[in-house]
């Protein structure tokens, strides 16, 4: 059967999700397809308002649903269920991510679909396996810590991978006994919408997933500041986790865990294996056409091994299917909208002028909707904005290094701290260097996460602050309580 859909026969969800209704809703942001361009609805926003409403139906279903009081083994249940669900219509989910977003529809239901049923299924398990502690205080005395959920969880989303964000926010925030309000992106919410009507389907109670749509400004504003939402939970930019920090210290200290951006050094020595590299590399910059927080935007390579590796990437990056997201024969993504493939091109232009050397690509492509050429820029002044900023396209800098400490120098990014590659055949050097890189997760010989859910996932420096993913990620969506008793 057939992947490929017709986008234009695709009835979309503009609608609010709360309290388990759908919630009529209209106007507001002018949405285009990143694959052709093309107008094809406005997103709604919801106000202060009726974020109180999702939240009021939140903090009613945290309290009296039953959710975070009944067996654990229940919620275990009802999340597997919802897992299975995903999966049985994958396909209805994928159309509804691929219409809006940058995601193929190929890559939907074999990677974030099958991957995030996968994740959601991994924390529902916690639910009834981690627990609170009884620890003898002295002999007269004893101990509990109590651990409960938060209550009502706030939760906002990024464009770039909707389904899975979406799964990382709801699964250990359900499993761990929360109800949530999320909002997803303005740019592509259609698949959060429908993940949450699943949820009902699998007996998930009403109420415990709300979904609002809208911008930052009003309503992600709204739910990061709301008295009764007791934790956020941010995935974006790093501008906008600052904002977040801001409002919430504004309107009330809560705890928040934020996943920010990123500038990814992928470092390679000389005894690397080069075809392995190679392609590791390019699909650390390629994949979602670089529009991934994790993206290994900056090559750092010994000097003697610069030439060979640069040329097999070259070979890699001109290799691709560009398309749009609805034919299955895509692999090679657009960019999400016209202003961020302008910010893409202005950065590589300006870089190139300060005297960067483009090897590859460097330009939009020829075509109708939002196609960026897989660029590599061979760069020798650090200070060029290639190199320092997220740039979240598909440009690879290539910086060179005669020793260890300059390779680790060159790593080293003033601001970001999410992710690192290394590719060496020398054991201790990788050891040496996986513990003085500054990153939250760091691949040696590989490059990317797929089924590692087991490992949390989250940002050194102003990358982030807290965990996603991990048994970290369920202990973030719950609080302790130390009780005391003398006998
Ligand atoms: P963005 O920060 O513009 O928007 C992310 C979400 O935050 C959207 O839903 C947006 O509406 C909302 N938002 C924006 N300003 C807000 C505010 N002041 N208050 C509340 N909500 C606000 O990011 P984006 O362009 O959608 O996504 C790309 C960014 O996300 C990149 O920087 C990328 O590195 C980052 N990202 C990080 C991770 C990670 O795990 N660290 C994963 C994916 C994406």
């Amino acid at each position: 059967m057939s992947l490929s859909f017709d986008p234009e026969k695709l009835a979309l969800p503009f609608y609010h999700f709360i309290d388990g209704e759908r919630v009529a809703a209209s106007g507001g942001l002018e949405m285009r397809r990143p694959s052709d361009d093309r107008v094809f609805g406005d997103c709604p926003v919801a106000d202060e308002a009726l974020v109180d409403r999702a939240v009021q139906a939140a903090k009613k279903a945290a309290k009296i649903s039953g959710w975070a009081d009944a067996r654990p083994r229940e919620r275990v249940k009802a999340m597997q269920r919802w897992a299975d669900l995903m999966e049985e219509n994958a396909l209805e989910l994928a159309q509804l991510e691929a219409v809006s977003s940058t995601r193929p529809i190929a890559q939907l239901i074999e990677g974030d679909i099958a991957v995030t049923a996968e994740q959601i299924r991994f924390f529902a398990e916690f639910a009834d396996k981690e627990g609170s502690d009884v620890v003898p205080t002295s002999t007269n005395s004893f101990g509990m810590t109590l651990t409960e959920p938060y209550g009502v969880v706030g939760a906002i989303t990024p464009w770039n991978f909707p389904i899975s964000m979406a799964g990382w926010k709801l699964g250990p925030a359900l499993a761990a006994g929360n109800a949530v309000v999320l909002k997803p992106s303005e740019m592509t919410p259609f698949s959060t919408l429908y993940m949450a009507e699943l949820a009902i389907k699998a007996g998930i109670p009403a109420g415990m997933i709300n979904i609002v749509l809208g911008d930052g400004p009003t309503t992600g504003n709204a739910i990061t500041g709301h008295p009764d939402i007791s934790k956020v939970s941010f995935t974006g930019s790093t501008g906008a986790g600052a904002a977040i920090m801001q409002n919430i210290a504004r309107t009330g200290i809560k705890p928040m865990t934020l996943e920010l951006g990123g500038k990814s050094p992928q470092v390679v020595f000389a005894d690397a294996d080069l075809d392995l590299a190679a392609a590791a590399i390019s699909r650390g910059i390629l994949a979602n056409a670089g529009q991934a927080c994790v993206a290994g935007s900056r090559l750092i390579v010994e000097a003697k091994f610069a030439e060979a590796l640069s040329e097999a990437i070259v070979r890699h990056m001109q290799n691709i299917r560009p398309g749009v997201t609805w034919d299955e024969a895509t692999h090679y993504s657009p960019i999400i909208s016209r202003r961020q493939i302008g910010r893409i091109d202005s950065i590589v232009q300006a870089s190139i002028r300060d005297g960067a050397e483009c090897i590859t690509g460097g330009a939009i492509m020829d075509r109708e909707g939002y196609f960026y050429t897989p660029t590599l820029l061979r760069v020798t002044d650090d200070k060029s904005p290639a190199v320092t900023e997220e740039i979240f396209g598909p440009v690879l800098t290539m910086q060179t290094f005669e020793t260890e400490e300059e390779a680790l120098t060159l790593a080293d990014h003033p601001i970001y701290g999410l992710a690192a590659g290394l590719f060496t055949r020398d054991l201790s050097r990788a050891i040496r260097f996986t513990k003085a890189l500054q990153a939250g997760t760091i691949w040696v010989n590989r490059y990317g996460r797929s089924r590692d859910h087991i490992l949390p996932t989250g940002g050194y420096k102003s990358s982030g602050i807290g965990k996603d993913l991990g048994r970290e990620a369920y202990l973030a969506n719950r609080k302790s309580k130390s009780v005391l008793i003398d006998l």
